[in-house]
C-alpha cells in the first residue's frame, strides 16, 4: 500500500467520536469519500467509507482495540492505493498491501499495529532496459522499457495511464530504484517503474473483448466439460470440505496463466500457511521456473481484521489488472468470496445500514459484479491484448446453494463449478458436479480446442455428455427395482457412464502425473472409453451377454490411464482399444 504523499493544501485533523470494531467515527475531518487516514494516536491505517455533516465514518484496517473518543485522525488526502511495479510476484501481501515479511521483520511474528510498508521495495535496484528513444512519442499506456523481474517474468514498465504523454525527452538504462526516473517526457512528466493506481477503480483499457481461448486448467472435468476462458468469470461454491481449496490451488498451479494473483481472503490461517509454504517450493510446470516467480500471493486470514478482508479483494484484482495491461494472462483466484461479503456485512451492521437478504447489505450484488466486472480479456491503452481470469471460491453455509452470495455470484458467472459433498464422502474427485455445473463459454471456446487437440473435441464431449446424462436418469429406476431389472443395453450404458466418472472424472490432485492432465490426454481419455462404447454395443449386437462384456480385462486399465505418464498416454489407449477390440470379438 502506498504511503500517502505529502500535499500542499492544509487539512484539519479530526477527533474520534466513536469505536465499534473496524468502524470509527470521527468528528471535524475534513476528507472525501475513500481518502486514506491514520486513526489513533497509533496511527492505524483506515479508510473512509461514509460522511455526513461534520461526521465521517472509516473502516480501519487494523485491530482497534484500546483506541478511543478524543484521540486524532490524521487524513492522507488519498484514496487507498496500491503500488505497482517490479518486485510484486514472489510477494506475499496482507489486505493492504503490506509484505508479510517485510511486517515480520519490523514487528516479530505477531502483527503489530500501526506500520506501513510500501508495497514494493524503494531501496532494490532494477536493470531497466529501454524500449523508446529521445524524439519518440509516447501515449498513456505506452511500454517505455522493460526489467526481469522474476526468472520467467519481464515486467513491462509503462507511462502512468493518468499522465498526458508526449515527446520522450531524456530515457536512461540499466540499474534503478522503482522511484527513480528512467523516462522524461517533453511536457514535464516523469517516468518511474513504480506507479500507484487507486484500488477500488478500475485501470482503463480500449476495448473488451469476447474470450476465445481457454484458460487450460489441466483439470479434464474443467477443459473436457466446463472450461473457463481466458479473461471468463468462474465460481466454486461447494460446502466445508468439498474441495475448494484443493480445486483453486490446482488451477493456481497449473492453469496456462502468464501470472497468478491468489487471494487467501478471511479463511483459516492453517490453509493459507500451506499455500505460502508449499507455492515456493513448488515448479511452474510450465517452465520449471519456482512457481512463485509467476505469482503474487494475498494473505487475509480469519484472524486478520475484517476490515482488511474487504480490501484485499480489491489489492489482489488491482494487480492483476496491472499485469493485464502489460499484455500477460493473469488468473486471479479469491478464496472465500463468501468471507469477503461477511466482512461487508460485519462492517455494514456497525454502520447501522438498512440490511437486505440474510442481513447482508443491499449493495452485496453490485459489489460483487463490480469485482467480476473488472475481469475480461482486453485490448490495453497500449494496444497491447491481456486477461484477467476470475474465479471466486463460494462457501455457503451448509452448503445450501439458494442463499445470497451463491445466488447473486451465479447471476454473474459464466462458468460454475458446482462442489458436492456427496461426491467428496464418495471420494469422488475433484467433487465437481457434473449435473449441476455449466459452462457457457463452451460454444465460443469449441473453435480453439478444434484447431488445437482434436476436430471432433465437441462432438466427442457431447457424447460423453450425453452418456452422464442418460445414467442420470437410469439411476432413478436402479434405485427403484435394481440394476438386474434394466435391460442388457441400458446395463452397457451404465457401465460406459461408470467409466467416464471413474477414468475421465476423477482426478487425483496428490497423484504426480494425474495431478495434471494436458487437454490432448483428456481427450484421448474420452475417445478411449467411446472406443469400449462403441465395441461393446457391435457385441451386444451380435449378441454377447452384458456380463461377459464387461467382464474382458482390459477394462479396467482405462483407469489407469490418468496415472499413465503424458508422453505415453496415447500408445497406452491405443493398446487398450486394441485389446477391447480383439477381446470382445473373440466372444462373437
Ligand atoms: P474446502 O476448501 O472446500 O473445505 P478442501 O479443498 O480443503 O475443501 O478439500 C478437502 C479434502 O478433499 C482435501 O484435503 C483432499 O484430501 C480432498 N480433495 C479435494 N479435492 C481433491 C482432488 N482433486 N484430488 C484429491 N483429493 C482432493
Amino acid at each position: 500500500m502506498s504511503q500517502a504523499t505529502e500535499t500542499d493544501d492544509v487539512r484539519e485533523d479530526g477527533v474520534i467520536d466513536s469505536v465499534s470494531g473496524p468502524v470509527v467515527t470521527a468528528t471535524d475531518l475534513d476528507a472525501r469519500m475513500n481518502d486514506v487516514v491514520y486513526v489513533g494516536t497509533e496511527g492505524l491505517m483506515g479508510e473512509v467509507i461514509e460522511i455526513e455533516g461534520n461526521r465521517t465514518t472509516i473502516q480501519v484496517y487494523e485491530e482497534t482495540s484500546g483506541v478511543g473518543p478524543g484521540e486524532p485522525v490524521e487524513n492522507t488526502g488519498e484514496p487507498l492505493s496500491v503500488d505497482l511495479g517490479p518486485g510484486m510476484l514472489d510477494s506475499i501481501y496482507d489486505g493492504v498491501q503490506r509484505p508479510l515479511d517485510v511486517l515480520e521483520e519490523k514487528m516479530g511474528a505477531f502483527l503489530d499495529r500501526g506500520v506501513d510498508a510500501p508495497g514494493i521495495d524503494l531501496e532494490k535496484t532494477w536493470e531497466f532496459e529501454p524500449e523508446v528513444e529521445e524524439g519518440d512519442e509516447v501515449e498513456p499506456g505506452d511500454i517505455v522499457g522493460v526489467v526481469p523481474e522474476t526468472v520467467t517474468i519481464d515486467h513491462k514498465v509503462m507511462v502512468p495511464p493518468d499522465y498526458e504523454g508526449g515527446e520522450v525527452v531524456a530515457v536512461e538504462s540499466g540499474n534503478f530504484t522503482v522511484e527513480e526516473t528512467v523516462v522524461e517526457l517533453a511536457n514535464g512528466e516523469e517516468v518511474q517503474m513504480r506507479q500507484e493506481w487507486p484500488v477500488r477503480e478500475a485501470r482503463p483499457a480500449s476495448d473488451k473483448m469476447t474470450p476465445t481461448e481457454p484458460l487450460v486448467t489441466g483439470q479434464r472435468v474443467q477443459d473436457g466439460l466446463f472450461p473457463l476462458a481466458k479473461g471468463g468469470t468462474a465460481a466454486i461454491p461447494g460446502p466445508f470440505g468439498s474441495g475448494k481449496t484443493v480445486t483453486q490451488q490446482q488451477l493456481a498451479k497449473w492453469s496456462d496463466a502468464d501470472i497468478v494473483v491468489y487471494i487467501g481472503c478471511g479463511e483459516r490461517g492453517n490453509e493459507m500457511t500451506e499455500v505460502i509454504e508449499d507455492f515456493p517450493e513448488l515448479p511452474d510446470p510450465q517452465t520449471g521456473n519456482p512457481l512463485m516467480a509467476r505469482t503474487c500471493l494475498i494473505a487475509n486470514t480469519s484472524n486478520m481484521p475484517v476490515a482488511a478482508r474487504e480490501s484485499c479483494i480489491y489489492t489482489g484484482i488491482t494487480i492483476a489488472e496491472f499485469y493485464r495491461d502489460m499484455g500477460y494472462d493473469v488468473a486471479l483466484m479469491a478464496d472465500s468470496t463468501s468471507r469477503w461479503a461477511e466482512a461487508m456485512r460485519e462492517i455494514s451492521s456497525r454502520l447501522e445500514e438498512m440490511p437486505g437478504e440474510e442481513g447482508y447489505p443491499a449493495y452485496l450484488a453490485a459489489r460483487l459484479s463490480e469485482f467480476y466486472e473488472r475481469a475480461g480479456y482486453f485490448e490495453n491503452i497500449n494496444g497491447t491484448e491481456g486477461s484477467v481470469s476470475a474465479v471466486g471460491a463460494v462457501s455457503p453455509p451448509g452448503g445450501d446453494f439458494s442463499e445470497p452470495v451463491t445466488q447473486n455470484t451465479l447471476r454473474i458467472v459464466k462458468t460454475f463449478w458446482a462442489l458436492d459433498a456427496d461426491l467428496a464422502e464418495r471420494r469422488h474427485f475433484p467433487a465437481i458436479n457434473w449435473n449441476e455445473s455449466y459452462s457457457l463459454y463452451k460454444n465460443q471456446l469449441d473453435p480453439w480446442f478444434e484447431d488445437n487437440v482434436a476436430a471432433d473435441w465437441p462432438d466427442v464431449r457431447q457424447w460423453a455428455v450425453d452418456v452422464l446424462d442418460e445414467e442420470d436418469e437410469l439411476q432413478e429406476i436402479v434405485q427403484l427395482v435394481g440394476k438386474d431389472a434394466l435391460p442388457d443395453d441400458q446395463q452397457l450404458t451404465l457401465e460406459v457412464a461408470r467409466y467416464l466418472r471413474e477414468a475421465f472424472l476423477q482426478q487425483n490432485a496428490l497423484h504426480d502425473v494425474d495431478t495434471y492432465c494436458p487437454p490432448e490426454k483428456t481427450y484421448r481419455i474420452v475417445t478411449g472409453i467411446k472406443t469400449f462404447h462403441d465395441e461393446a454395443f457391435e457385441a451386444l449386437d451380435a449378441g454377447v451377454p452384458v456380463d461377459e462384456i464387461v467382464d474382458i480385462d482390459a477394462l479396467p486399465r482405462l483407469n489407469r490411464i490418468g496415472t499413465t505418464p503424458d508422453d505415453e498416454a496415447d500408445e497406452f489407449v491405443s493398446e487398450i482399444e486394441d485389446d477391447i477390440e480383439s477381446q470382445l470379438r473373440e466372444l462373437y
